[in-house]
């Protein structure tokens, strides 16, 4: 599905809506530029899966976790990751069993430990307060 969202408010709106309806184990990996909306629409999801925590970007700390809501939420980016060695050292295996919902940016610095089952969205820049959401779920 593509949506048009003109606010970053609308972005969020759209977050939780999925967040709302999203099940143990979804894997979600985003594509977007800087900027796109990735951070906003996973504050979103985190407030639709029921967390109360501020939801900030990850990039310095490779996971956020937020796991107060209905499901965990690990939000990870994987931009500064040296190697996939890294990504087992920090427990990957783990993340993935628990039943959590795992959203990943920069998905192809973690290359094959994406799971094949994961879902795609795409951020794309359409205007300075709009952006393209293509959800493949
Ligand atoms: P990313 O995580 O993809 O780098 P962020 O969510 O952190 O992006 O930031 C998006 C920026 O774009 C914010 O400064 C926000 O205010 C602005 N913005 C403007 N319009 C929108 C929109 N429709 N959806 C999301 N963010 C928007
Ligand atoms: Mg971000």
């Amino acid at each position: 599905m593509e949506y048009i969202t003109n606010s970053p408010e609308e972005t969020e709106a759209l977050g939780q809506k999925l967040g709302a309806v999203l099940k143990p184990g979804a894997l979600i990996a985003y594509r977007g530029d800087l900027g796109a909306g990735k951070t906003a629409f996973t504050r979103g999801l985190a407030r639709g899966l029921g967390s109360a925590m501020s939801v900030t970007s990850p990039t310095y700390t490779i996971v956020n976790e937020y796991t107060d809501g209905r499901l965990p939420l690990f939000h990870f980016d994987m931009y500064r990751l040296s190697s996939s060695d890294e990504l087992w050292d920090i427990g990957w295996e783990d993340y993935l069993a628990q039943g959590a919902v795992l959203v990943v940016e920069w998905p192809e610095r973690a290359g094959s430990l994406i799971p094949p089952e994961a879902r795609h969205i795409v951020f794309l820049h359409r205007g300075e307060e709009n952006r393209q959401i293509d959800i493949d779920i």
